[in-house]
């Protein structure tokens, strides 16, 4: 079968016997994603891109190989090879995995063609009040490019530092937290984690968290022993508790390096910054600068004076003033950028943040941003996107216990990730020696994270970045944790005996399990006027009397206790502007799928269906 990759399949129509052949003269079947490269789609039909960049040309689209088109323009082009386009089954369309797949491909692609060596982007994580504010503020202070009298470093999100002459970017944001968020919404953006410790604290419930959570993205860890300024503190006793966590320093045979810092007194800071440029060198870190540029947006507010402003960290290529992009579901071109002493730029190449002017709407943290070539190609990416959203958060997502064998056959998921929280320490072990028993030849169980204690936001976030599962043992799940689970489809589930729980797991990996499922309402709203919206359709005027709507969930339409119509939210407003959630208190437009029967007075119910953990 020529082509089959993640991004698409081709499949020969069978002749009247039932068979297929790739040399018969049929119609073939091409199923594309929403998005592909040029490159992808060369691929998949086995034909030289340069050939496809032509077909595109008399089209009037100008792209080069690495730039990403949508369903439309690739179906467009697929006719000319003898193939009929299907859009790919939505099960594989998710827009997140999609883009990353993409952002792989194109990152693959500069590694091969050599490219340049880009700056590392570093996340500083630890424990709170092991000083990793102050480590951010002492290297920004001493190290900071190039900065004229006058101008002060201002808060973007990222900073820029240069040492011996190399760049490194650090994220202003320090923790796990907010580098697993990132990772959750398909966003890598860290190349290397410091890992801040106070000496005189020692590895605490956040270091082993952090540790667990840099090593689930597969990010080498930096270990910046802290505070060594205050008296007698036991450096030695710190490193030995890093080698219980599992991390080897060099000193002691293993390849993590170790320096000691003290952020309050400046020590130890260019050293940390030397062993952070090597640690780069061996990561090799390429990008290439001559492309549209592929970046992810790590900030975003809306300024009341210049609009939606977002701080975008560029992954390769060069953002240029006036280049047109899509930025997860909004788009607009780059009207001006600003670096992070606040000086205007004309360009932001590989690694480099720069706070954006000329999106059409606030960004959420975590989109990944594009370069596309025609304003028409932005609409209509955002468009999809707009459309894939709805028909995703409907839909199950994240990676439920009973859905995994269905993962696993389709080669999406080759281990089970767990993280295990429990009552107690002394429960961990027993449990993760039972795990390890099991597995299959295709599926292998690996629990990423384990800790004592209540499950909390942070353990749902590694759970949706590395597509995992949450199990609680005799333990509790926090409110957040429990709403975000549900609104990602992460699997929580509990357990008080082990061996119903090791028992659930076997099951879920022979595909024996059956999913339960359960109804959680999210909001109410009272209808309190009615608009016309299109050219057929009717939108209501709501008042949200509890919880929230958001785009693309179910409603319930009631009148008195008669139930009118059940369907999903197809678009969502405030004013005049589209919005993915509106809270109580407030008013909104509401347009329902296949329903325009609204009456005054009429109560909707939104709820959302999820898997019982
Ligand atoms: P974070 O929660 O990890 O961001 O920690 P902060 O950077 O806010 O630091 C917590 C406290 O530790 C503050 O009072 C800092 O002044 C102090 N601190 C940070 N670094 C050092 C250090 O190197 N030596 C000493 N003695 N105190 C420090």
């Amino acid at each position: 079968m020529p082509g089959v990759s993640k991004q698409g399949n081709v499949t020969d129509l069978p002749d009247e016997a039932g068979t297929a052949s790739p040399s018969s003269s049929k119609t073939r079947i091409v199923d594309i994603p929403d998005v592909l490269t040029v490159k992808q789609l060369s691929d998949l039909l086995q034909v030289s891109p340069i050939d496809i960049i032509k077909q595109l040309m008399r089209n009037g689209i100008m792209v080069n190989i690495n730039q990403a088109i949508d369903y439309e323009t690739a179906a467009k082009v697929v006719v000319t090879y003898g193939y009929e386009a299907h859009l790919q089954p939505q099960a594989d369309r998710k827009v997140t995995t999609q883009v990353r797949d993409i952002k792989q491909e194109q990152l693959k692609h500069d590694r091969a063609v050599g490219g340049d060596t880009r700056p590392p982007v570093i996340t500083v994580m630890g424990h709170v009040n092991h000083g990793k504010t102050r480590l951010l503020d002492a290297i920004r202070q001493t190290h900071v490019m190039d900065t004229e009298a006058g101008e002060i470093t201002q808060h973007i999100g990222a900073y820029q530092v240069e040492v011996k002459g190399q760049k490194i970017t650090f994220l202003d944001t320090p923790g796990h937290e907010a580098f697993t968020a990132m990772r959750a919404r398909g966003a890598q953006v860290t190349d290397i984690a410091v890992l801040v410790v106070a000496a005189n604290d020692g590895v605490m419930p956040q270091t082993l968290e952090a540790i667990n959570h840099a090593k689930a993205a597969g990010v080498p860890i930096v270990v910046a022993i802290n505070k060594i300024d205050i008296p007698e503190v036991n450096i030695e006793l710190v490193k030995q508790q890093l080698a219980d966590a599992g991390l080897l320093i060099e000193e002691w045979g293993g390849d993590t390096v170790c320096v000691p810092i003290s952020a309050k007194e400046n020590q130890g800071i260019s050293d940390l910054l030397e062993n952070l440029l090597i640690v780069a060198e061996m990561e090799e870190l390429k990008a290439d600068p001559s492309r549209p540029a592929e970046g992810v947006v790590i900030e975003a507010q809306l300024d009341k004076t210049k609009g939606p402003l977002a701080t975008v960290l560029v992954n390769t290529g060069t953002l240029s003033l006036g280049d047109t992009i899509v930025a997860g579901d909004t788009w607009g071109r780059v009207k001006a950028m600003f670096n992070d002493v606040g000086k205007q730029v004309k360009e932001a190449g590989p690694s480099f943040p720069a706070k954006i002017l000329g999106l059409n709407s606030v960004p959420r943290e975590g989109d990944i941003l594009t370069v596309v070539a025609s304003e028409q190609q932005a609409k209509d990416m955002v468009e999809k996107r707009r459309q894939m959203e709805e028909q995703e958060s409907t839909a199950q997502r994240g990676v439920g216990l009973s859905n995994i064998l269905e993962q696993v056959s389709t080669g999406q998921v080759k281990e089970l990730n767990i993280i295990l929280k429990t009552d107690v320490q002394g429960s961990i072990e027993p449990i993760k020696n039972s795990l390890a028993q099991l597995g299959t030849d295709e599926v292998r169980v690996r629990v990423i994270h384990s800790n004592s204690g209540n499950i909390t936001e942070s353990d749902v976030m590694l759970a949706i970045a590395s597509q995992g599962i949450i199990i609680g043992f005799s333990t509790d799940s926090e409110v957040g944790a429990r709403r975000l689970a549900a609104l990602e489809g992460v699997s929580i589930r509990y357990y008080d005996v082990i061996y119903n729980l090791v028992d659930d797991v076997n099951k879920a990996l022979k595909g024996m399990l059956e999913p339960t499922y359960t109804e959680v309402v999210e909001g109410r709203a009272e209808v309190r006027d009615i608009f016309p919206s299109g050219k057929a359709s009717k939108a209501a005027g709501v008042y949200i009397t509890d919880g929230k709507v958001t785009r693309g969930t179910s409603v319930r339409v009631l009148r008195g206790n008669e139930l009118v119509a059940e369907s999903t939210v197809a678009s969502l407003r405030r004013f005049k502007d589209d919005v993915r959630e509106v809270t109580a208190g407030y008013e909104c437009g509401v347009g329902i799928r296949d329903f325009n029967e609204f009456a005054v007075g009429d109560m909707f119910e939104f709820f959302r269906v999820e898997e019982a953990g």
